[in-house]
């Protein structure tokens, strides 16, 4: 299995293991290159009191924390991996709703690349917490792919992390036309080629009862159609249980979508393994 470039450990608020838990598991496993990435949203960067917020568990409070104790502990780990290749990474979180601290941590020399995601719109909840009833869905949606337009379309990521993260709590995800959402999306996928960025081809949902892939097969295709070459393959998993989860099914679909190769980022400077 050659990569894993999306995981979250205890640092990450909705996560577990530390960095070396996960270093053993992956070098069991025979992977050959891990990514820590663990969140920092950026629009709660510093703790619920700046924002004269309570803490709660429904907010990750506080990524400025988070973000500095994983850089620390992977960098701590990177000389004791054995043949993994263990690259430090970082989420930033709705990069549009704070670009000068994005702008900040992606040149922090210590990192080597950052997934670029919206996990929340602005004034809203994570996607996880909405209560889908009570609100229009197609509205919802149009504002989502408008905010990864702008992550897209901005400088401080390397790798646009799951496209549809807005569908994957509706009621019915799976029911969901995306037809009206394809000029946008198609935007989306210029500004990733256009930047030289990677798009990430998300598996957590092949642990799902109805499995998806993040995107789908139909949009990854159109990506590729678009000129799109780099792709990230990840599991974005929580728990070590899950790293590389079905790896090698992920590689044999990219591989079927005429995909030849795989990007990793060091110090941000693209690396491609043939696939
Ligand atoms: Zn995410
Ligand atoms: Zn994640």
């Amino acid at each position: 299995m050659i990569m894993d470039l999306h995981t979250h450990t205890h640092h990450s608020p909705d996560a577990q293991d530390t960095v070396a838990e996960r270093v053993e598991k992956a070098n069991t496993l025979g992977l050959r290159i891990m990514a820590i990435t663990d969140h920092c949203e950026l629009n709660h960067y510093y703790p619920a009191e700046y924002y004269g917020e309570t803490p709660s568990a429904r907010v990750m409070h506080n990524g400025r924390q988070t973000f500095e104790g994983s850089v620390e502990e992977t960098l701590a780990m990177q000389s004791r991996c054995g043949d993994l290749l263990l690259l430090c990474g970082t989420e930033l979180g709705q990069i549009p709703q704070e670009p000068m601290i994005a702008k900040t941590l992606y040149e922090d020399p210590r990192i080597d690349f950052a997934i670029g995601s919206i996990h929340e719109l602005p004034g809203m909840e994570d996607f996880y917490f909405l209560d889908y009833p009570s609100l229009c869905i197609r509205d919802l949606i149009t504002q989502y792919f408008d905010e990864v337009l702008r992550v897209a379309q901005s400088d401080f990521y390397d790798v646009l992390a799951h496209l549809t993260y807005g569908l994957r709590y509706l009621p019915d995800r799976a029911g969901y036309d995306l037809t009206p959402h394809l000029p946008v999306i198609e935007e989306i996928f210029r500004a990733v080629i256009a930047k030289d960025k990677a798009l990430e081809f998300n598996g957590s949902g092949l642990k799902a009862e109805l499995q998806y892939t993040d995107p789908d097969l139909f949009l990854l295709r159109k990506y590729r159609e678009l000129g799109g070459k780099r792709i990230t393959l990840s599991t974005d998993t929580h728990a070590k249980e899950y790293l590389a989860y079905r790896m090698n099914d992920l590689e044999q679909l990219a591989r079927e979508l005429g995909f030849t190769h795989v990007t990793y980022y060091q110090k941000h400077k693209p690396v491609e393994i043939p696939l």
